[in-house]
């Protein structure tokens, strides 16, 4: 195998556009929305027609329908990710769209369901700012999905749903939240369905809003789904998904090998802003006359960040990449998800260290840097995972 690491003019023109809009119109909302926990209705709509025009600068068969996505898809997803969490991390998840409703009706949705509920969230031009979720996570089920307890029973033509959802992002102010749900206890996890519910459906509720370290700006809601009514149609992949080979859990599990190195990118991103802001404040604050041991300790510092940071997108990139040319890279977004996190971190560290109290205040922001970071390893499957899917694969245990 071999991975080319020249990017082309497409990639370096979408790369050279999310760098400007993050760096002029995501930073400097960092702060505020940070102390406040969340941005202003207007803000967000602003957020909405930047990511429009995002989109339209995107080749075709990038936009919603994902039947026929483009060759740099997968690339294209983790070097917007990168500048965009470069920019901040926690104001992005308020840009309008689908989020992370869209890899699994991609990987597990009928082309017609792509259509229905893609095409229209990605449409920013309708007014009101729009977002996807995808709720997986229960009170006992995160990280083993397999012992997810909310069932949904076939009533006539609809579907009925009982459960409780945990930590979704943007879950509470979703049109669209997709859902997994067993069909069929007896049949463990194969018996486990992925499911769109829209937004007004009957049964669905929101319970509490989660207070967290990081990402402040960011919701995460608590879900009820209390005899949620949905249409029949709404289950992803249709009613061939029922049959014993359709899809469901692994279709969804397919999904973390394209969000799995987008999420690492975010991480990847969050660790270059605080290696950066450290860079520069190096070179413009630290006094002349520090001493040699100092500087030698900084400089050690420095270039111990910027070699994982590097190593870090190399497993970014060589997953995104095999996802774009078909290759099975379920390990591969495993390990980028499992490296670029914790590098992230001690980049995050790395920057309060070396900026000493001032790292530590919040005149600079490195330190919600290193607050925010911290989940990346966490949600989309925790580190710890990551590790056992890697294992699991080099040792032949997981098809
Ligand atoms: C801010 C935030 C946003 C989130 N957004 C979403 C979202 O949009 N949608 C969604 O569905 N979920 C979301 N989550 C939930 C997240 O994906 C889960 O918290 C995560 O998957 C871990 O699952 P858990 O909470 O059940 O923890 P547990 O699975 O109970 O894990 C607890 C600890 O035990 C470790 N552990 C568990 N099993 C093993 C094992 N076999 N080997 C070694 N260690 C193990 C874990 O690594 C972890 O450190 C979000 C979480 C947060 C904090």
């Amino acid at each position: 195998m071999t991975v080319d690491f020249e990017i082309d003019e497409n990639l370096a023109f979408v790369r050279d556009y999310v760098r400007a809009f993050a760096r002029d119109t995501l930073r400097p909302l960092a702060r505020e929305a940070d102390e406040k926990g969340k941005l202003p209705t207007e803000t967000i709509k602003q957020l909405g027609t930047f990511a429009g025009n995002r989109a339209s600068i995107m080749p075709e068969e990038n936009k919603g329908n994902g039947e026929k996505r483009s060759s740099i898809a997968a690339m294209m997803a983790v070097i917007g990710s990168e500048e965009l969490a470069w920019g901040d991390p926690a104001v992005v998840l308020n840009i309008p769209g689908p989020g992370l409703a869209a890899p699994s009706i991609r990987a597990a949705g009928t082309p017609e369901q792509q259509k229905r509920f893609l095409d229209d969230i990605f449409n920013v031009d309708s007014g009101e700012p729009r977002f996807g979720a995808l709720a997986v996570t229960e009170p006992q089920a995160g990280s083993d999905v397999s012992n997810v307890q909310t069932t949904a029973v076939q009533d006539g033509d609809e579907w009925v749903l009982n459960g409780t959802k945990m930590y979704c992002t943007n879950g509470a102010r979703a049109e669209i939240v997709v859902v997994n749900a067993t069909v069929d206890k007896s049949l463990g996890r194969q018996g486990q369905k992925f499911f769109v519910i829209e937004k007004g459906a009957p049964g669905f509720k929101v319970g509490k809003i989660e207070k967290k370290m990081g990402l402040t700006a960011s919701e995460t809601a608590e879900l009820i789904l209390d005899d949620c009514r949905i249409p029949f149609d709404n289950i992803l992949g249709g009613a061939e998904a029922l049959e014993p080979k359709g899809s469901g859990f692994k279709g969804t599990m397919k999904a973390f090998d394209s969000s799995r190195p987008s999420v690492a990118a975010m991480a990847l991103g969050i660790g270059r802003a605080a290696f950066e802001y450290a860079r520069d404040w190096v070179s413009s604050e630290l006094p002349m006359n520090t001493s040699f041991p100092r500087k030698a300790a900084i400089e050690q510092k420095l270039g111990r960040m910027k070699r994982e940071l590097d190593a870090a997108r190399g497993l970014v990139w060589q997953a995104a990449w095999m996802a774009d040319n078909k290759i099975p890279n379920s390990k591969e977004a495993s390990m980028a998800k499992a490296y670029a996190p914790p590098a992230g971190l001690r980049a995050c560290i790395g920057a309060i260290q070396i900026m000493g109290p001032e790292g530590y205040s919040k005149e600079h922001l490195v330190e919600k840097w290193f607050r925010d970071i911290k989940v990346y390893d966490i949600f989309e499957g925790t580190g710890q995972i990551q590790r056992v899917v890697i294992s699991r694969k080099i040792l032949g245990r997981l098809d």
